[in-house]
């Protein structure tokens, strides 16, 4: 008999402290696939749901899609923009039901102007309309923040293992697997999630070493167990000021609940302990001049980090803070990529190539936390933005900055553009005719994705607190809705 699945992904990574809301318009610059969008978009590919389609041909299911939706991290989704998503997934119900299994990729860390538990709310509704025997089983983010509501109303979660993020299909594999086993009886998955009271460790998730190594070892030997089927390691997301954040872990088991919660407590137990444990180091804006002044000259660049204003994590990418530092030290042979402004894009290309500007540049989306520079600079080239990854990461994906220009700022070669982005690609550089190898020194607006492609090339990489809504000082952000007392804003 071939079973019937309703499948589906809705992600989102929510900076509660980004005022820039997040919109259906959010969705569709990244992707909002609909019905049969989806397989047309997903098949074949490295995802979650490249996965649950090929589990499909494998197990023989008839599997429903309605929507795949991921937007780049930002601000609160507005109330339509939730409804829809949520409601498309969860109409499918009663138009294309019965279902034997739900299979879902979701992020974890969702906050919407009405929930700030978003999947909790998500897997709640769908377990009301379900009822409690149905398996529900769910791939999750590294960067997770998972609260009791998501425990108890899916069957199992399972949360990528690497960082950065290449495990999406295993995973996908997994939680199809499990499903599988589930409809056909063998096995009852029950999920359950631990705290401590700490809205940060676990090292931010870097899983190649230090505490997430170290657990990631313990979760494959406990997943060796009778009766227990994933532990779930989640980092969590500090940038979210909503009652459940930080790490956590999260068991599922078949029938051997006090084993799950003796793991849970145990694993929990560790990433508490190993909290100040730090695998990277994060200076601020003047220590990082000093160090670039201190450096010698070595035929490959210096590359800074802008680690507190990465877009990937929900920052606006407009923070001109370290460029402003480069520019006041008079380092020269220099690169930035990228500041987000479209004012002064457009501006530019009025002036035209070799034109002159002065204006203010940067911190527009929130002044208060990043200041705008006023600079005055020479316009060195203009693009339509359009560039195509070459790697590691997305190798051979085609993506558009928008509108964009490279401005002489001082001795630095500053890219200005239209959209948010991450700069995880030597491309973003040499689309704008740049070459960053040849540089003295190369700035970057990212936390840890960049390092795949611009570490090769690097003499050494310096990372960077400037301040912006991603640092890594979380002592400096007015948490109020977190559960109190928590680590690292009042204890220790
Ligand atoms: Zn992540």
């Amino acid at each position: 008999m071939s079973y019937r699945v309703l499948s589906g992904q809705l992600k989102h990574e929510t900076n509660t402290f980004s005022r820039l809301p997040t919109t259906l318009d959010s969705y569709r610059a990244r992707y909002l696939c609909l019905g049969s969008e989806v397989a047309k978009a997903m098949r074949g590919t490295l995802t979650e749901m490249g996965a649950f389609l090929d589990a499909a041909d494998r197990f023989d299911w008839s599997l429903v899609y309605p929507i795949a939706a991921n937007a780049t991290p930002s601000g609160r989704l507005t109330p339509e923009t939730w409804h829809y998503l949520r409601d498309t997934l969860l109409g499918s119900l009663e138009r294309d039901g019965p279902f034997d299994g739900v299979l879902l990729s979701l992020h974890g860390a969702m906050v919407t102007d009405t929930t700030e538990d978003a999947e909790g709310e998500l897997l709640a509704m769908l377990r009301e309309r379900v009822g409690p025997d149905m398996p529900v089983c769910v791939t999750l983010d590294l960067h997770a923040n998972v609260t009791e509501q998501m425990a108890a109303n899916a069957s199992a979660l399972i949360a990528y293992r690497t960082y950065p993020h290449v495990d999406m299909y295993e995973r996908g594999i997994q939680a199809a697997e499990l499903l599988q086993r589930a409809m056909e009886g063998e096995a009852h998955p029950v999920c359950l999630v631990r705290h401590r009271p700490q809205i940060d460790g676990a090292d931010h998730g870097r899983s190649q070493s230090g505490p997430m190594a170290e657990l990631l070892r313990r979760a494959a030997r406990y997943e060796q167990e009778p009766g227990v089927l994933v532990v779930s390691i989640q980092a969590g997301f500090p940038w979210a000021d909503i009652t459940d954040t930080g790490p956590s872990i999260a068991v599922t088991h078949n029938g051997a609940e006090a084993r799950a919660v003796d793991i849970a407590e145990s694993m929990m137990d560790y990433v508490w302990e190993t909290r100040h444990q730090r695998t990277i180091e994060v200076i601020n804006t003047e220590d990082a001049i000093a160090r670039c002044r201190a450096v010698a000259p070595a035929g490959k660049p210096v590359v800074l980090a802008d680690f507190s204003d990465n877009p990937g994590g929900g920052s606006y990418g407009d923070s001109p803070a370290l460029l402003r530092a480069m520019v006041e030290a008079g380092l020269r042979d220099a690169a930035f990529g990228v500041i987000t402004d479209p004012e002064v894009v457009q501006a530019s290309i009025a002036a035209g190539v070799r034109g002159k500007i002065s204006m203010a540049l940067g911190g527009k989306f929130d002044p208060e936390v990043t200041p705008p520079f006023d600079i005055k600079a020479t316009v060195v080239s203009l693009s339509d933005g359009a560039f195509t990854y070459e790697g590691p990461m997305t190798k051979g994906l085609q993506a558009s900055m928008g509108p964009s220009v490279v401005l002489r700022i001082g001795g630095v070669d500053t890219i200005v553009t239209t959209h948010r982005l991450q700069v995880l690609d030597r491309q973003i550089f040499v689309s704008q005719g740049i070459e960053p190898s040849e540089k003295a020194f190369v700035a970057v607006k990212s936390a840890h994705h960049f390092r795949a492609a611009f570490e090769p090339i690097s003499s050494e990489v310096i990372l960077v607190d400037a301040a912006g809504i991603n640092s890594p000082d979380l002592r400096r952000f007015p948490y109020k809705h977190v559960r109190r007392p928590v680590w690292p804003l009042d204890l220790d």
